[in-house]
Parts: structure tokens; C-alpha cells; sequence
């Protein structure tokens, strides 16, 4: 099962957007709280309510401005709350429906001048800490760090893996990031047999450079299919949001090239 849906409501607003979604068969979408969480609960609540009736699942994708490997405590601790207050909104986002926990997309950090393998400990540890408030909170919600764009940034997708195994949290597999992180040259065929059977993933087309991500450009529909058909091959269930500038429209071109895919 591929669900396909927008990052954000491209200007909608919530009530619009997700109509939007339904009369399009898109059957996700991503709340974006890129600069600060400032959605109030009540808020959550209502959206997480307009998201159930057009049968379309939420995730949340956590502020920018996270580094969980900061060398200054105040950083990693002000990061965590900024995870923590996404996963408070994001449990209001969970439905009956799907019965799924609610994805939380994060960029985890950076490797600055830390041995990878410090880098990689601290990332754990501070996931390990974060799972401790969700399971005492009870949110039915999902770590998901995401596969990033840059090789500066912690998050490729060995270290998903391995965070995967060792804590339980989930992974954001982000197609047009691996691209960009590893200057065009990537395998999409040994990726998708290595990931886990279930995944959040994201997917844009992309600028990049020798120091990886530059911007995300429309869908090159070409380079989706590639992707969507290895999908279906291996039978991955699979969250999927569109990053593109344009991100309704293009995931309408995108779900067309998986046309099993809509719920309904
Ligand atoms: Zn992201």
C-alpha cells in the first residue's frame, strides 16, 4: 500500500487542503510546523478531526531547527522540546481509521567536527529519551529522523537503520535528499531492498551541489516512476509526501503513476 499526499496544504489551509486531498484520492499529508510549533492543541485537534472525515492520514514534520548532537546542553534540550511539542500535537492526529502511529519527521543533527560514531551514540541516546516521554505520555506517535539532504547532516540511510533496530523508532526516506546527498549517484534499486517493509517517505525533485541539497524544484515524473515501480515490486507500505513547490498538483501527477494505490 502507497499512500500519496502534499507536504503542507500549498496555501489551502487545512479545511480546503484536505477536501482537496479527498476529491484528488490523495491519502496523506504532512503538517508542517517548519518554523516552531505554533499550532495550539485545540487547533490539532480540529485538524486531526477534518483529516479523519476526508480519510486522509497526518504526519508532522518537526521545526528546522533541531541538532540533537549540539555541544551546548540548553540546544539539545530547547531541540527535544521542539520534537516533544510536535509529538503532543501529532497524537491528536492519529485515526481510528488507519490505526497507524503518526509519523514525526526530524532532521536529527549535524556531524560538525564529532567523530561519526559519537555523533551516531548521541543521536541514539537522545531518541531513547524522547521514546521515554511518548510511552509515559502515551502518544500514539512514531520517531520517523529523516534521511537528509546534506553530507554535513547526521542521517543517511545506514545510520536510519541502525538507529531503527537499536531504539524502534521509524525512518523518513527521503528519495530526492539520498540524490542530492550523494551528488547524483544513488542505487535506488539496493535502497528500497534494504529499507524496512513499512516507512514515511518523502520525494521532490532537487537542485544540488558538491555540499548536497540546494532547493526543492517541481516532480520530474520520469525519475518518479523509476522509483514508484520498485515500490510496488516490493510491496512496501509506504506514507509518501510530496516536497515539491507545487506539492497538491504534483502528487496528483505522482499518484497517477501508481494507480493500485488510493484507499478508496
Ligand atoms: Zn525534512
Amino acid at each position: 500500500m502507497i499512500h500519496i499526499g502534499p507536504g503542507g496544504t500549498g496555501g489551502l489551509g487545512y479545511e480546503e487542503g484536505l477536501q482537496y486531498c479527498h476529491q484528488h484520492k490523495l491519502s496523506c499529508l504532512e503538517v508542517e510546523f517548519t518554523h516552531g510549533v505554533q499550532m495550539s492543541p485545540a487547533t490539532a485537534k480540529s485538524v486531526g478531526r477534518i483529516a479523519e472525515t476526508n480519510k486522509v492520514l497526518l504526519s508532522v514534520h518537526a521545526p528546522y531547527f533541531i541538532n540533537l548532537v549540539s555541544k551546548e546542553k540548553e540546544k539539545i534540550i530547547a531541540s527535544q522540546k521542539r520534537i516533544i511539542d510536535s509529538c503532543a500535537r501529532g497524537n491528536y492526529f492519529y485515526s481510528a481509521l488507519f490505526r497507524k502511529k503518526v509519523p514525526i519527521v526530524f532532521h536529527a543533527g549535524y556531524y560538525q567536527d564529532i567523530d561519526k560514531s559519537d555523533v551516531y551514540e548521541s543521536v541514539r541516546d537522545r531518541i531513547l529519551e524522547l521514546q521515554e516521554v511518548i510511552a509515559e505520555q502515551d502518544w500514539n506517535v512514531l520517531l520517523c529522523p529523516e534521511l537528509t539532504g546534506k553530507p554535513t547532516q547526521f542521517g543517511d540511510e545506514n545510520e536510519l537503520l541502525r538507529l531503527a533496530q537499536e531504539t524502534g523508532c521509524g525512518m523518513t526516506i527521503d528519495f530526492a535528499h539520498v540524490l542530492a546527498r550523494y551528488n547524483g549517484t544513488v542505487d535506488y534499486a539496493s535502497l528500497i531492498r534494504k529499507l524496512p517493509q513499512s516507512f514515511h517517505a518523502h520525494y521532490s525533485g532537487i537542485n544540488y551541489g558538491l555540499k548536497g541539497e540546494k532547493n526543492h524544484v517541481p516532480v520530474d515524473i520520469a525519475a518518479w516512476k523509476k522509483i514508484a515501480l520498485l515500490l510496488k515490486k516490493h510491496d512496501k507500505n509506504v506514507t509518501l509526501i510530496c516536497e515539491s513547490p507545487d506539492p497538491l498538483r504534483d502528487a496528483v501527477k505522482m499518484r497517477t503513476w501508481v494507480p493500485a494505490v488510493a484507499r478508496r
